[in-house]
């Protein structure tokens, strides 16, 4: 391939790239995908993905959170998927390792997804970690691009996350705001400000020259 072939592939569009193909983004819980790629999923969709939306867990209130989380991905164009459901609240920490791998594989299969996006490995919360490494593993099954992105807070903690990759969301960041403000449980109710989502992006976007962005690390990407 000649430099002006790689350039012309690493520059390739969101949607030459993944038009009418399926995106997996795996999140532990509600709101986990929201907060850290909304804006790319948005953007996705519109440029004709199917995206579906996994959150791992049940959580406690499960009929509040579920709802938020359907109110969630309709704002983004999204499929939503609750992967553990069985009707009863289940933390990730309670599910075996081996059992974890074989939910993400059930998706995996299933989907055949052109690109994978789940929790990185720095996270603080431990469900996170669990999801990243069960998520890792998915990469035998299938040859899709696997990104890992933003770690997840609804306070703010100072965890490492250098992206390698940068999603230009200037025309989804307000459908990322209502999404994030969808899941009231966990910011109105509890008096948590969204703001800070908006200068994350607002940052990002400083880093490539556009107004919002949201950040990935790469953890494998064909360029063909
Ligand atoms: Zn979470």
């Amino acid at each position: 391939m000649g430099n002006e072939s790689v350039v012309k592939a690493i520059a390739r569009p969101l949607a030459e790239r993944y038009a009418g193909r399926t995106v997996l983004a795996i999140g532990a819980h509600p709101d986990d995908l929201e907060l850290a790629v909304g804006g790319t999923l948005a953007r996705l969709r519109s440029c004709g993905a199917h995206v579906v939306m996994a959150v791992v867990s049940v959580p406690s209130d499960y009929a509040t959170r579920r709802a938020e989380a359907e109110r969630a991905a309709k704002i983004l164009g999204c499929e939503l998927r609750i992967l553990m459901d069985g009707g009863t609240p289940r933390r990730i920490e309670d599910v075996k390792t081996y059992e974890l791998v074989k939910i993400l594989d059930g998706a995996v299969r299933e989907l055949d997804p052109a690109a994978v996006l789940t929790h990185g490995a720095s996270e603080f919360h431990r469900d996170h970690v669990l999801v990243h490494d069960a998520a890792v593993s998915t990469q035998r099954l299938r040859h899709f691009d696997f990104f890992l992105y933003h770690p997840n807070f609804c306070r703010p903690v100072p965890v490492p996350f250098h992206p390698r990759a940068y999603v230009d969301i200037s025309p989804t960041i307000d459908v990322k705001m209502q999404a994030i403000a969808a899941h009231e449980s966990q910011f109105g109710c509890r008096g948590l400000p969204i703001d800070i989502y908006r200068d994350i992006a607002r940052m990002n976007g400083r880093m490539v020259g556009v107004q919002y962005a949201e950040g990935l690390d790469v953890g494998r990407m064909l360029l063909a």
